[in-house]
């Protein structure tokens, strides 16, 4: 989902909504939107919480602290994208060069035929 920033400065702000990025509650009257939300690739860096319909403007962020804020999600994102096993499994390698050997073999005994022929 987007919306334009809450500072005014008419930027869309997109924030993907999945457990892993935001998550938006909706009480029936107004909406709730977790984490908070930090423009920091804006000009405006403007950084605010959306609760329950209202604007709750959450300060600066030092680069540091936007450093670490961005190291912890992609911690957590990798933690809760634990790599499965594949549904496909690759074929083996051997098989494969044993099927070109195969291959090679009857060439080879076609052209030697061509050749004698
Ligand atoms: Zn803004």
């Amino acid at each position: 989902m987007s919306h334009l920033c809450a500072c005014g400065c008419g930027t869309e702000v997109v924030t993907p909504l999945s457990p892993l990025d935001w998550r938006l509650t909706f009480d029936g009257v107004t909406i709730t939107i977790n984490p908070s939300i930090g423009n920091w690739s804006l000009p405006c860096r403007s950084h605010y919480v959306i609760k329950q319909g209202l604007i709750h403007w959450a300060g600066d962020w030092s680069d540091e602290q936007i450093a670490e804020g961005r190291r912890r999600d992609l911690l957590a994102k990798r933690q809760k994208q634990a790599p499965s096993s594949s549904p496909n499994p690759i074929p083996a390698p051997a098989t494969r060069r044993g099927i070109l050997r195969r291959l090679r073999n009857w060439l080879k005994k076609f052209s030697a035929y061509s050749i004698v022929g």
